[in-house]
């Protein structure tokens, strides 16, 4: 918006010329008005007040001849003296105080407030005043006496005349402060215009429009107001594009320009609404992120924000690259002012542009590293899927009352080529918060489907195949379609496969899962729950959902012949798995102490180191085919 700069001297000036326009139309007027009464004292052959009236008319045109060369104020305090002395000679010489020129003092008040000072209005009141009580004064005591006429057309015209000029003029007043009034209103809008204008470019940035600096530390405040209330982190993210001065160097500022405005946009892109973006001079920007429910949300931008940046940028027709380096300071724990913070996050940034650039840094260590591991692992499990980095290890599982090898659990190993052995105690977890679970899942589901039915056409007919499933592939909705297709794909029979869920799964129970688990075992396929015992105490959900197995957990099993009260939980677990008619399927059997003891009390089934821990899928082979023929004190069966 462009300000309009009215400056005193054009007010002035303006309000001059406007003086001077009213003047010389009221100067017309009383020309007009007088030369009607001249006429009208003619035609009466009034000569005195004819010559009185002729001599105001020639003053008045002086007058206007000094209005019109600019002597407004001199015109109209003559124009004023004329008519204050004409009107009192009027009324002193005709009726007195019944004179129709009375009515001129309104109009000759209106007048003198109009052109003159206060004190011109004040001399001219006060004479006026002064004037009339003379006269009065003059009548009651008999010095003069102004007797009163009978009413002619005369004196109504003469009426007539000083009313309309009266009447004239205060509509133009009117008129004026009308229009004062509502040019009043259109100056107030612009200078509330200018206002808000001046607002927004003392708080944000011109190039990009972005908040700027000072109201970064505003919103800053208001996120951390709210953070404090509801005990969450606020974040600051201190950016620096990378190749910021080649462009500038090498292409100009006006490239430069275009470039931090597509920038901007692509931040904001970034980022939630609820966040803010801010520059601060140069290539340097800051986002404010408040309202986070976790520190992985604050990883997450930072790596949305990278890779909005590391898309080319489109300027004056040429490809520009502007990767960036961020440095991240995190409330509370790096401050909790926001100097300090922004130092911090710059701080981190230096970090981030010491490893190499194009990366983000937390100022926090533990955080930084936590946060960069867990990122890799993401970024590694993705290119471990892609690359077939993962294997499937088998671990024998026995009937404990024949010795036989029953089942196999199927376990998922991976080997990272520079990081070795990767424990799935260290990566599903990670895999199911960031949803990689799923594709991890379907994986398994075929490879341990193909691997049963290799196993099958090679003689170990009624091995079943358990395979883990994680809750996180229930919530996607199409795990019954995975589980058949891999059963379809490797022409598998139903009743050859288990799957282990976890109690935490039963717990949260969806209303979709009871049926969808009724279907898989009408199908054959069996269920166990895995690690029981470990999760909740409310038992319920046993009633509920058709499994067929308690899996119990190998924390309680491994120690059960040294504390008492372990073994208490196993013969506890054991019993209620009985009296639901359940089996019993002891993980972590380690020793002969152990499986003896399991066998007392009742367990079915049992997997452990005693026998084997998981082995890749031909060791299990052979380890199943030596047992073939063993009792289950392990002596080879006579024939
Ligand atoms: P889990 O299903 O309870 O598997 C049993 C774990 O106990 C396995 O660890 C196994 O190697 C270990 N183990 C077996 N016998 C013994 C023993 O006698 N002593 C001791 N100390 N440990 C024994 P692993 O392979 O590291 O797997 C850990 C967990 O990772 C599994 O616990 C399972 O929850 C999960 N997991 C493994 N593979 C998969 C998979 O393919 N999908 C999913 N969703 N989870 C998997
Ligand atoms: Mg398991
Ligand atoms: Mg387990």
């Amino acid at each position: 918006m462009q300000i309009d700069p009215l400056s005193d001297s054009r007010i002035a000036e303006h309000g001059f010329r406007l003086e001077r326009r009213r003047l010389v139309q009221l100067l017309w007027v009383i020309l007009a008005s007088l030369s009607l009464v001249l006429a009208l004292s003619v035609a009466d052959g009034a000569w005195t007040s004819a010559a009185c009236e002729g001599a105001a008319a020639a003053v008045m045109l002086l007058a206007l001849w000094l209005a019109s060369v600019g002597r407004v104020p001199l015109a109209a305090h003559l124009m004023l003296l004329t008519l204050t002395v004409l009107t009192s000679a009027m009324i002193f010489r005709s009726q007195g105080l019944r004179d129709e020129a009375v009515c001129a003092i309104p109009a000759l008040m209106v007048f003198s407030a109009m052109f003159g000072s206060r004190k011109v209005f004040l001399a001219v009141l006060v004479t006026l005043f002064a004037m009339l009580a003379t006269i009065a004064a003059a009548n009651i005591r008999g010095w003069h006496a102004n007797p009163v006429g009978p009413v002619t057309w005369g004196s109504l015209a003469n009426l007539l005349v000083v009313l309309s000029a009266t009447a004239f003029f205060v509509w133009l007043m009117a008129s004026d402060l009308r229009l004062a009034l509502s040019r009043l209103e259109v100056e107030n809008g612009r200078i509330r215009e200018s206002f808000t204008r001046i607002d927004l470019l003392a708080h944000h940035d011109a190039l990009t429009g972005l908040p700027n600096r000072l109201l970064a530390r505003d919103r800053f405040a208001q996120a951390l107001a709210l953070a404090q209330r509801q005990h969450t982190p606020v974040a600051l993210l201190f950016l620096d594009l990378d190749n910021f001065k080649d462009v500038n160097d090498s292409l100009g500022h006006a490239a430069g320009d275009l470039l931090l405005r597509e920038v901007a946009r692509r931040l904001q892109r970034a980022v939630r609404a609820c966040d803010t973006v801010s520059r601060h001079g140069g290539d340097e920007f800051l986002v404010i992120m408040g309202d986070l429910g976790e520190q992985t949300a604050i990883a997450a931008t930072a790596v949305k924000i990278m890779e909005q940046l590391a898309v080319p940028f489109q300027v004056l027709g040429m490809e520009l690259s502007a990767t960036c380096s961020l440095g991240i300071s995190v409330y509370p724990q790096d401050g909790a002012e926001f100097d300090t913070l922004l130092k911090h996050a710059d701080m981190a940034m230096y970090h981030a542009k010491d490893a190499g650039r194009n990366t983000f840094s937390f100022y926090d260590v533990e955080i930084n590293t936590s946060v960069i591991d867990h990122l890799h692992l993401i970024s590694g499990i993705r290119a471990a899927l892609a690359r077939q980095q993962f294997k499937l290890h088998y671990q024998p599982q026995f009937d404990l009352r024949s010795g036989l090898v029953v089942g196999a659990e199927a376990l998922i190993r991976w080997r990272h080529p520079e990081l070795g052995m990767i424990p799935p105690a260290k990566f599903i977890a990670v895999a199911e918060r960031s949803g990689l679970i799923n594709e991890i899942g379907t994986w398994v589901l075929n490879e341990a489907c193909r691997q049963a039915k290799a196993w099958q056409n090679a003689g170990l007919l009624d091995l079943v195949v358990a395979v883990n499933l994680s809750p996180v592939q229930f919530r996607r909705g199409d795990i019954e379609r995975d589980i058949l297709q891999a059963l379809a794909q490797a022409e598998l029979a139903p009743t050859s496969i288990e799957l282990e869920l976890t109690e935490s799964l039963l717990i949260a129970e969806a209303g979709h899962l009871g049926p969808l688990l009724s279907r898989l075992r009408q199908r054959g396929i069996r269920l166990s729950i895995d690690d029981f015992g470990t999760g909740y105490s409310n038992l319920g959900y046993l009633r509920r959902f058709e499994v067929e197995r308690l899996k119990i957990d190998q924390s309680f099993v491994r120690r059960m012949t040294v504390d008492g009260h372990d073994e208490g939980i196993v013969r506890a677990i054991i019993q209620m798995a009985h009296s639901l008619k359940l089996e019993a399927v002891a993980e972590g059997v380690e020793d002969a102490a152990t499986l003896a003891r399991l066998i007392e009390l009742g367990c079915e089934f049992g997997q452990g180191y005693h026998w084997s821990p998981a082995v890749p899928p031909d060791e299990f082979f052979e380890f199943v085919q030596a047992r073939q023929g063993l009792d289950r004190a392990g002596h080879r069966r006579s024939a």
